[in-house]
């Protein structure tokens, strides 16, 4: 049964790997892919704990696009169709589930010549036939140039010929994961933050033990499960080498960027499709807390960093191409907030590796390895239930574990005083001065974001459970030393 009554402290869920270190199922990494395997995993009573080096939802899991969606872009190769099926019900299943934290939208793609609206308009029925419907979804429908503007003021209108109009939905990244972190908690799970994992123990055949550090005192926890699930996106291949230094990579890394500017250049509740940007890709101009996100790019990366950046390049390239659409031009000094994720794209040989990554599929793969370890590769938010269900069904069928039923597919997931965050988000960002009201509201937010939401530092609250970073970096910046202060005195009293 779950409880959310009771979330215990980090210090009780340090203590309970201590005395009871024995597990069904360790997971390792904390964003999406992994907080959705813990929510399943100990939904169904699972003994589950999970140990991610950073915040939760630090790693890719805040830093998307935001969209809960099939993917229109992959439309054009059949090949896809089967993924964007799949994402297209687990897009029906979240708007059930999640109602506060998954929104319906409008998509507008803007058309300037009658042959394209033609091509673009049979893509798009194919989508929404896809889709099975779900709340808030509506059939795609052709408007002229004046419906084109009516759904998207602040949009170009030379040669303006129409607009073709498709329901997807939007969500915040990291409050889904604040949410699943809840639900897991709520069953039992032991689910830590800023414990890296550091070490994979084996007996030759398969894997014993595992390490994970906790950063804040340096004290090391071992313990053992039936199954370790590594979900540690783009850096799922490190894990798999602590356990075999021999091993191939898993995934490909790519990084994409986002620039968020004044909703004033795009004063609408609709999203703009920008359908083929000057390196053939989709960008998404999309109402975002107030503001409009545009996004994203696609840049193969050898590396990893833990915090990758968007460059320069990247930042003028989502400009330009949104401003060729719209009648307010956007320019540097425009953008409120920047950042980069990196996709972590599965690639194994089969998936072809000759092809570039914004060609990859976002497919994902349960890559079962050395007995008991399984990794989770590749993937996307918009997937993250169905990539946790079939992760435990692929340990159950290597009897890892016990037969037992998948329940997320209805399980409710609510992020606990949301509402409120987005009420306080709004309020930080209007007001220049913190009054003695304003800061009354935010240290009682930041106590339940320590108590409640895990939160250890004050990026975590700032970015991941306020959502400021990414609305603005200025005021963010600002606000650091304040809840800073703030984290310490509460943090002190309950540890
Ligand atoms: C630019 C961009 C836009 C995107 N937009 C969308 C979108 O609109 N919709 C959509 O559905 N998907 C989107 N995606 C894809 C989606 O965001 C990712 O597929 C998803 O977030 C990956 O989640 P993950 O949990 O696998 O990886 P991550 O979120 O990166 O989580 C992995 C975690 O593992 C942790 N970790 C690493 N090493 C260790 C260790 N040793 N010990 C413990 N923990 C460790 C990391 O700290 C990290 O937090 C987008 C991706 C990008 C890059």
């Amino acid at each position: 049964m779950i409880s959310k009554a009771n979330i215990p402290t980090r210090r009780q869920m340090l203590d309970a790997l201590s005395a009871e270190p024995e597990f069904d199922v360790v997971v390792i990494g904390g964003g999406a892919t992994g907080l959705g395997v813990a929510v399943d995993a100990a939904s169904r009573g699972l003994r589950v704990a999970l140990f991610e080096k950073n915040d939760f939802a630090s790693g890719t899991s805040s830093k998307s696009t935001k969209l809960i969606h099939g993917g229109v872009r992959y439309l054009a190769n059949p090949r896809n169709w089967g993924l964007i099926r799949e994402a297209l019900v687990e897009r029906r299943t979240l708007l059930t589930n999640a109602p506060e934290l998954v929104q319906p939208r409008q998509f507008v793609v803007p058309c300037y010549s009658r042959l394209k609206a033609f091509w673009y308009g049979a893509g798009l029925s194919l989508y929404s036939m896809f889709s099975g419907g779900g709340r808030g979804m509506g059939p795609v429908r052709y408007v002229d140039a004046l419906g084109a503007v009516a759904m998207l003021p602040g949009l170009q209108r030379k040669k303006l010929k129409g607009a073709l109009c498709y329901s997807d939905a939007q969500f915040d990244d990291a409050g889904l994961a604040v949410a699943l972190y809840q639900t897991a908690v709520g069953y039992g799970a032991k689910v830590l933050n800023y414990m890296p994992v550091e070490e994979m123990l084996t007996d030759g055949r398969k894997v014993t033990e595992c390490v994970a550090r906790d950063s804040e005192t340096g004290e090391r926890y071992t313990v053992r499960a039936r199954a370790y699930i590594n979900c540690a996106g783009v850096w799922v291949d490190t894990i798999r080498r602590m356990v075999d230094v021999e091993v191939g990579n898993l995934v490909r890394v790519s990084r994409g960027s986002h620039v968020v500017v004044d909703g004033s250049f795009l004063p609408t509740e609709n999203a703009m499709v920008v359908p083929k940007t000057s390196d053939g890709r989709v960008l998404f101009c999309i109402p975002w807390q107030g503001r409009t996100l545009i996004g994203t790019t696609d840049i193969e990366q050898g590396q990893a960093p833990f915090d990758p950046q968007p460059s320069s390049e990247e930042i003028d390239f989502m400009i330009e191409n949104a401003n060729r659409y719209l009648t307010r031009r956007i320019r540097r000094g425009d953008v409120r907030a920047s950042f980069a994720g990196l996709r972590p794209l599965f690639a194994a040989r089969k998936a072809g590796l000759n092809e570039g990554t914004a060609k990859l599929s976002r497919g994902y793969a349960v890559v079962p390895e050395f007995k008991n370890l399984l990794t989770v590769a590749g993937g996307k938010w918009t997937s993250y239930r169905a990539m946790a269900e079939s992760a435990l069904a692929t340990a159950q069928q290597l009897e890892l574990l016990q037969r037992s039923g998948c329940r997320t597919r209805s399980l409710p997931l609510v992020m606990e005083n949301r509402a409120e965050a987005m009420a306080l988000q709004q309020a930080l960002l209007k007001s220049p001065v913190i009054d003695q009201q304003l800061g009354a509201r935010l240290l009682a937010f930041v106590r339940l974001a320590a108590t409640r939401m895990g939160a250890r530092t004050a990026q975590d609250v700032l970015h991941r459970r306020l959502r400021l970073g990414q609305l603005d970096a200025v005021r963010t910046q600002a606000l650091m030393p304040v809840v800073e202060e703030m984290l310490a005195r509460v943090l002190e009293k309950k540890a």
